[in-house]
């Protein structure tokens, strides 16, 4: 066997199939399309060719929350606006995450003492894995927030899965 001998260690490697498996997930993580104020503009800068957010396999913004799994909260969440962003949630089929974006989605930012229309966090509409503060933040940051959500795809256990149980408070009035 002296032909196979050295050849091993350069072209067999070897992995857990919970590796295997998140590795594919945190390489093709499809945001929604979604944008609610001058935050999405960032976003949308993030997706350009230079921040480039494909190079971390989830340059593919998906127009329907049932091709999504990553959910970017980018701008103001008005009252009226939040049983939107809570359906368009629900809509998205587990595993899924949330990044809130920006000042505003994270607790009202500049509206959070007069704006009587916005709502002082998303984290009262939906679950909120990763939070990127800024006004706006700019796409280094969101870069950043989409590679700790990478993390916690690393980290999760095939036997566990993500829980799609709904952990926001039912008395914030934006769950239907
Ligand atoms: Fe606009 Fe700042 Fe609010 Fe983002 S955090 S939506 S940039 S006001």
């Amino acid at each position: 066997m002296t032909w196979i001998e050295g050849r091993f260690e350069e072209n067999v490697v070897t992995t857990s199939l919970e590796q295997a498996i998140n590795w594919a997930k945190q390489s093709s993580i499809w945001p929604m399309t979604f944008g609610l104020a001058c935050c999405a503009i960032e976003m949308m800068a993030t997706g350009a060719s230079r921040f480039d957010i494909d190079r971390f396999g989830a340059g593919a913004f998906r127009a329907t929350p049932r091709q999504a799994d990553l959910m970017i909260v980018a701008g103001t969440v008005t009252h009226k606006m939040a049983s939107r962003v809570r359906r368009l949630w629900e809509q998205m089929p587990d595993p899924k995450y949330v990044i809130a974006m920006g000042a505003c989605t994270i607790g009202g930012g500049p509206y959070f003492k007069y704006g009587y229309h916005v709502v002082k966090g998303v984290d009262l509409v939906v679950p909120v894995d990763v939070y990127v503060p800024g006004c706006p933040p700019r796409p280094e940051a969101l870069l950043e927030g989409l590679m700790r959500i990478q993390d916690k795809i690393k980290a999760q256990k095939l036997t566990k899965g993500t829980p799609s149980v709904l952990p926001v408070p039912h008395h914030s009035g934006y769950v239907q």
